[in-house]
């Protein structure tokens, strides 16, 4: 297929990049690599970028794959489409998501709406929101049993979840710190010299605007109506669109900026319908997809195998600290940890391509 590539540069694009080498997707298409900043540079596989903005070379494609960003596809998409572009559309950004022409794409959880939806002639796809795909991949079993009455999600996001420069800002953060530190200090002189740096205007915040090394963001994304900021919105939105279900399902949290590098952690409390006995909440757990793993509620098993070290780069996503609360014995809690960059973002976007190549 010709495939055009927008932003295969930035964090979710040169994810996705290493994964279509990894799985030798790159030989099979004729691709197009595109800029916004660098048209007629040299790209990827020795070509020569094409400008990000020019109508004519995208509407030469059969498909486009963007990891560019909403802006970019609000400038562009509706133009292209506006011009009679026929092609399929494949984008990592939230804008499209609840276009009611798009469908949003995580296969292991609905690739039977994905076929349905290529039945029905749907030609736009768009990636789901990091976090939602990581709940639903590591607790997809118990909404597909239809054990859930509400969920609420409090959110541990790493710092590449806001782009490349984002993540390269932290660890310039870090560094500073580093550099104006004595580790020979006391503990409270070197807690108070930290605290004075981060609170300075030399510090390094031109891209998250505020400290995130030794600290935290408590809001992700605008903010919109009622109190939630966007990221907290689409948890709801998206998940229920994503699973087609008739009925709405409650969910709500709060989303936040850690200073880990990479992978998104989810702490949940989910109301179950009725009260369902651990091992078959493990059973609906542990089958519903390849990728989703169970780590036992142990203190050595959990903080080997339940982190963001121990799960960068990789495809599972292990769920743990699965137990009935206080709270009663519908209530359950539960702890994951997915690769943003990967079920988050790059994969289903990856996989989508692979479905519309089997139909050729
Ligand atoms: P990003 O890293 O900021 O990259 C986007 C574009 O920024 C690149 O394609 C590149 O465009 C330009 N850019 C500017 N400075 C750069 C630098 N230092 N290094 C690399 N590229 C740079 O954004 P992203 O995180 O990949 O996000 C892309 C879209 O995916 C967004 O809509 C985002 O919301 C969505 N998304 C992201 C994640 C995630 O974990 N990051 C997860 C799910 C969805 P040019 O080459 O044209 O200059």
């Amino acid at each position: 297929m010709k495939v055009g590539f927008v932003g295969w540069r930035g964090m979710v694009g040169s994810v996705l990049m290493q994964r279509m080498e990894v799985e030798g997707d790159l030989p099979k298409h004729d691709w197009t690599f595109f800029s916004t900043s660098n048209a007629g540079g040299q790209g990827p596989m020795s070509s020569v970028l094409a400008d990000a903005e020019d109508l004519e070379v995208l509407s030469s494609q059969e498909v486009i794959i963007t990891c560019q960003g909403g802006d970019y596809t609000k400038s562009v998409y509706g133009t292209l489409r506006a011009k009679g572009w026929k092609g399929h559309w494949i984008d990592a950004a939230s804008s499209l998501r609840m276009d009611s022409k798009a469908l949003i794409i995580l296969d292991p959880v609905n690739r039977d709406q994905i076929d349905r939806a290529l039945e029905n002639g749907t030609k736009t796809w768009a990636g789901g929101n990091c976090t939602v795909s990581l709940m639903l991949m590591g607790l997809g079993g118990l909404f597909d049993h239809g054990a859930v009455e509400w969920v609420t999600s409090m959110t541990y996001q790493a710092a590449s979840g806001a782009g490349a420069a984002n993540m390269k800002e932290l660890v310039a953060q870090a560094g500073y710190v580093e550099a104006k530190t004595d580790g020979s200090a006391t503990a409270l002189d070197l807690e108070s010299r930290v605290s004075e740096l981060l609170r300075s205007d030399e510090f390094p915040t031109q891209s998250f605007g505020h400290p995130l090394a030794y600290s935290l963001l408590p809001y992700i994304d605008s903010e919109v109506e009622g109190g939630q900021s966007r990221e907290e919105w689409k948890g709801m939105a998206e998940t229920n669109k994503i699973l087609g279900m008739d009925s709405h399902i409650p969910i709500d949290g709060i989303c936040v900026r850690v200073g880990s590098l990479r992978c998104h952690s989810q702490a949940f409390t989910i109301k179950l319908k009725e009260d369902l006995p651990l091992d078959e909440i493990e059973g609906m757990i542990k089958e519903a997809n390849n990728w989703v793993r169970w780590v036992p509620n142990e203190k050595e098993a959990t903080l080997k195998n339940l982190t963001p070290t121990a799960v960068s780069g990789t495809l599972d996503v292990p769920v743990g600290r699965v137990r009935k609360m206080n709270l009663g014995p519908q209530y359950l809690s539960a702890f994951s940890v997915g690769d943003q960059l990967l079920w988050g973002a790059a994969e289903p976007l990856r996989r989508m391509l692979g479905i519309l190549e089997e139909r050729q």
